[in-house]
């Protein structure tokens, strides 16, 4: 064989490897009923191709080189999409963590506290800066009333009911019954973890890691968790094992219509029970444990997911996992049944997240922060507005998730997506490509065009 025919079998070869690529990408967009990658993918690959092929066949042979530089750029972008280099750093926390109370959290205020009652007036009394916009919001309806811009009475009570449902369950104060009473079953931490890790994932969960529990992650108070208002929080388990479902994406990507609560509130209950199940095994084999579920918490479930190994907070302030980013939700069993912990687990989500910002950028409440990190409690992250975040809330009427659907490490999951997520574990460069990438195929400000569920319209 000579040289010439050598070149002409490896450019052709190329062209169908970056072909394979071109229509994996369109078929990928396509299954995913997204029109706008697919277009745009279609109108660069045909010409390209076509121009590819043209000059390949072409009898001339000095036709070629271009279509070998074509190819050898191609190559270029690969290997710097997949080489492994730069570093991954993870949150800093230059100072120490003061555990935080519960009745700092938003959600204390709203779904607690009532107006005219002893605990509402002594509130207000110790945050009285607080008071005129908690008016203004108390003002608004309810996420799930009528008057909010999504409202719709037969489609709106999917998430209603199932937080319903989830208030009878885990808001039981039988869950603070830690103990158990039966003599602990002898068995080693590499057991105890290989089951409890084998059944959370039989019981519903998606993800689970198992971490240290760090006291700072334990509220001081009780806010809005059942249990007296205002009384301090004991939970001295030393290791948490933390639950993460995935939200579904063509759930997710209608996000602000509330079919986005629908869709947090049936994971929040599928969590919560796996949860549950987790928690009674444990104690059924005679160790103290607790879930930490919605509604109910006495720990900080993101920063707690993070020591356990299962991703990093990102600028819109949630837990980002390497598998469905910030799609996911969280619950958490506290326990002293002897457990062996996961590492935590950086794959250049603050990198990311410094130059990337598109959660605040389509944020339309401004609660995401633009600029850099601050120094707070300790940790140097980006800070948000619970404010301003729950009043778009109240004013769209569902929990909006914009931030979670135009996340670039949201995209659901296939061999594409999963691919781009080998790449930005592995260098900088890849990441600044994924995200033009993002923004050029998805768009900066995403939009969603695609109609609702039939049983959800
Ligand atoms: S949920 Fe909506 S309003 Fe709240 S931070 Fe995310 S994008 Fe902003
Ligand atoms: S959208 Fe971008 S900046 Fe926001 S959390 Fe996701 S990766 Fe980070």
């Amino acid at each position: 064989m000579t040289a010439e025919s050598c070149f002409i079998i490896i450019i052709y070869a190329a062209i169908v490897v970056f072909s394979g690529a071109a229509l994996l990408f369109i078929m990928t967009s396509l299954r995913e009923r997204r029109k706008r990658p697919a277009l745009l993918a279609a109108a660069l690959y045909i010409p390209a191709a076509a121009v590819a092929l043209f000059l390949a066949a072409h009898p001339e042979p000095v036709y070629r080189w271009p279509v070998a530089g074509m190819v050898l750029a191609g190559l270029l972008a690969v290997l710097v999409l997949f080489l492994p280099f730069g570093t991954v750093a993870g949150l800093s926390v230059p100072g120490s963590r003061k555990r935080i109370d519960e009745r700092d959290a938003i959600f204390h205020r709203f779904y607690r506290l009532k107006p005219g009652t002893g605990e509402f007036r002594e509130f207000y009394r110790a945050h009285p800066e607080l008071e005129s916009v908690d008016e203004k919001i108390r003002a608004m309806p309810h996420i799930d009333e009528p008057g909010t811009v999504t409202y719709n009475a037969k489609t709106t009570p999917f998430s209603s009911s199932l937080f319903a449902v989830m208030d009878r369950i885990f808001r039981d104060e039988r869950l603070d019954e830690t103990d158990s009473s039966e003599e602990p079953v002898r068995s080693d931490p590499e057991e105890n973890t290989r089951r409890i890790k084998g059944f959370s994932l039989y019981s519903g969960a998606d993800l689970v890691g198992v971490g240290p529990l760090d006291p700072a992650n334990v509220y001081t108070h009780i806010g809005r968790s059942p249990g007296k208002w205002g009384s301090p929080v004991t939970c001295d388990h030393p290791h948490a094992v933390v639950l993460a479902v995935e939200m579904d994406y063509s759930m997710v990507r209608h996000a602000p219509h509330h079919i986005a609560t629908t869709e947090s509130s049936f994971k929040y209950f599928k969590v919560g029970n796996a949860a549950l199940a987790v928690t009674s095994y444990i104690r059924s084999l005679g160790y103290s444990a607790r879930p930490h579920v919605d509604g109910n918490y006495r720990v900080l479930c993101p920063p707690v997911a993070v020591d356990a190994g299962l991703g990093e907070l990102g600028r819109l302030g949630l837990l980002i996992t390497p598998e469905y980013g910030p799609r996911v939700r969280l619950a958490v069993v506290t326990t002293d049944m002897p457990l062996f912990h996961d590492n935590p687990r950086e794959f250049g989500v603050q990198d990311f997240c410094e130059f990337c910002r598109k959660c605040a950028v389509n944020c339309p409440s401004g609660a995401i922060q633009r600029h850099g990190k601050q120094l707070i409690n300790g940790v140097e992250k980006w800070q948000s507005s619970q404010e301003a975040c729950f009043s778009y809330w109240r004013r769209v009427g569902s929990d909006c998730s914009i931030c979670l659907k135009v996340c670039p490490y949201s995209h659901p999951g296939s061999l594409l997506h999963n691919l781009m997520r080998i790449a930005v574990r592995r260098n900088p460069a890849a990441r600044r490509i994924a995200l033009h990438m993002d923004d050029f195929f998805y768009g900066r400000r995403p939009k969603n065009r695609y109609p609702l569920p039939e049983w959800h319209r």
